[in-house]
Parts: C-alpha cells; structure tokens; sequence
C-alpha cells in the first residue's frame, strides 16, 4: 500500500479541488483529510459520518472554587497570562505547564486532559475518509494530523485498499511535517503566483529533508506566463517531474459550487487532463 501526499505550501492554490479531483481515479483507496485547521475536501465529498471520536493532546488545569482560599500563588507563578484577576483559568492562553497545580496550596487546581477536538471516520462516493475537526483556538494540529494519517492507514489495512491519498496541511510547519513524514511521494500543487513559488520551494525543501520524492502540478497556467516558466525551470533545477498543467478555468469554482469534483463536472475538459496527471502520478509511484 502507498501513500501520497498532495501538498502547496501556500492556501488557495486550489490543492483541495485537486485531491478531490483525484479521489475519483485509480485504486481503491482511503482518504485522509490533513488540513485539520481548517478542513473542506468534506465540502466535495459531502461524507456521511459512521464514527466520531473526541480527541484530546495535552492538559487544562481545572480550579475547584470550593477549595480555592484565594491566595493568588496561581495568578503570580503562570507565565502565560492564563489566570484572571478572579482566579479563573483561561483556556486561549493556557500552555498547560501545570505550574499553578504545583503551587496551588490547598489541590483547588487539578490537570485534566486537554479536548481538542474531533476525528470522523466517514463514507464518502470516492471510499472511507478520515477527516477532523480542530477546537477554536486550539493548537497540536501536528498531533491531530498523526492520529488522522495513523487511522486512515489502519482503515486502508483492514478494507486491502492500495492507497492512502492524503490532502495535507498547508504551510511549512508541524502539522504539514506531520503531513509528510514517511509517505511514499508527494505532488507539489503551485500555481504561477510570487507566493505561491516561494511557498513551493519552502515545501520542496522539506519534503527533500525527509527523502520523499516529488511530483508537480502547475494550476491556473495562463495567469502569469513568466512565473509558469519559473516554476518548469525550478523544477527541472530540482528534478521534479511535472505531472501535468491545468488551465485557470471558471469551470473549478462552477464545480465548487455544485458539490463536484472537476472530472464530474468536466469530464472531457479539465477532467481529461487530470486523469493524465493521475496517470503520471501512478506510474511514478
Ligand atoms: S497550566 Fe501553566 S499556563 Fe496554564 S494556567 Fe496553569 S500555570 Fe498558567
Ligand atoms: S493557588 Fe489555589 S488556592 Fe490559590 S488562588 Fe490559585 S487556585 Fe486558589
């Protein structure tokens, strides 16, 4: 079974469309959604969820206001911000070091496992898909991203699929080094934007430290026909092969807006032009 990364560096360079788009073609496969901070290949794939699971990282202090004297050593040793003038724990700036449990002279304070959020085992028309859903304003999105690419390959076991297709983080962080790490090959979405560009040299770089070859789409072509090139041209520098170009086209956002993926919307358009990408990709990996 192999894993493949669809990665960007940067947001909006249409990286999700994509790995719907390629959801529909090849083996048999799971999916694992990756950009955890803010899902939407869901949004294509319209799942119907079979499993929900709490997912909790790190602790949160919890004070009991019964045995609280109001001595205020919690407010004086967090370094964080975290305690209000009345003694309250605030979550948004909790790092969870348990120095006010430590301190705390009569055990008001308590450390309990932190909830982050949610992880979705679901059934979408392109096969299972794992998929979660970060707390507002929590962070661990690296871990949360592990437990979702360990659950799809666990799925992929048990169901004999061939593949895991993993839509992965954006940026160049933990959750995108969560996103990669021993995967059998990445595909490198860029579209001809300064942005763009930079952020695929910076994902490329990345993806180069861990041993995992790439491949490259080039989206939106005929924007900026200069910057195209820049793109081939690093490429070649680098020895990524580019799997194929798709035009900027209206027909993306139309698809969008229908719930589809762009071969559903556009079979013998857009949508011939990626099964000649898939078609690359496979017999690269
Ligand atoms: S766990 Fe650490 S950061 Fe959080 S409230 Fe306590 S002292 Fe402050
Ligand atoms: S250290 Fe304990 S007793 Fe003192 S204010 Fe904080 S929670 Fe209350």
């Amino acid at each position: 079974m192999k894993q493949l990364v669809v990665v960007s560096g940067k947001g909006g360079t249409g990286k999700t469309s994509l790995t719907a788009a390629l959801a529909g073609l090849g083996p048999k496969k799971v999916l694992a959604d990756c950009d955890v901070d803010a899902a939407d290949l869901h949004l294509v794939l319209h799942p119907e969820v079979l499993e929900k699971q709490d997912f909790y990282s790190g602790e949160l202090p919890v004070r009991d206001p019964d045995r609280c004297t109001s001595c205020g050593l919690c407010l004086e040793h967090c370094r964080f911000g975290a305690i209000s003038e009345d003694f309250r724990i605030l979550p948004e700036h909790c790092e969870g070091c348990a120095v006010c449990a430590f301190v705390c002279p009569t055990g008001a304070v308590e450390m309990r496992r932190r909830h982050c959020g949610f992880q979705y085992r679901s059934k979408t028309r392109f096969g299972t898909m794992i998929h979660a859903e970060l707390g507002t304003g929590q962070e661990n999105s690296g871990k949360l991203v592990t437990s979702v690419r360990n659950a799809a390959m666990e799925q992929a076991q048990a169901e004999g699929a061939d593949l895991v297709l993993v839509d992965g983080s954006p940026g160049v962080g933990c959750p995108v080094i969560a996103s990669l790490t021993n995967t059998d090959a990445a595909v490198f979405v860029a579209e001809p934007t300064v942005s763009a560009i930079h952020d695929l040299k910076r994902v490329h770089a990345l993806a180069k430290y861990f041993k995992i070859p790439g491949l490259a789409i080039i989206n939106k072509t005929g924007i900026n026909p200069g910057l195209e090139e820049e793109i081939r041209a690093f490429c070649a520098a680098e020895d990524i092969p580019v799997a194929g170009a798709l035009p900027y086209d209206m027909a993306v956002t139309k698809a969008q807006i229908l719930g589809q993926t762009i071969v559903e919307y556009d079979p013998n358009g857009l949508g011939r032009l990626v099964q000649d990408i898939w078609d690359t990709i496979a017999a690269n990996l």
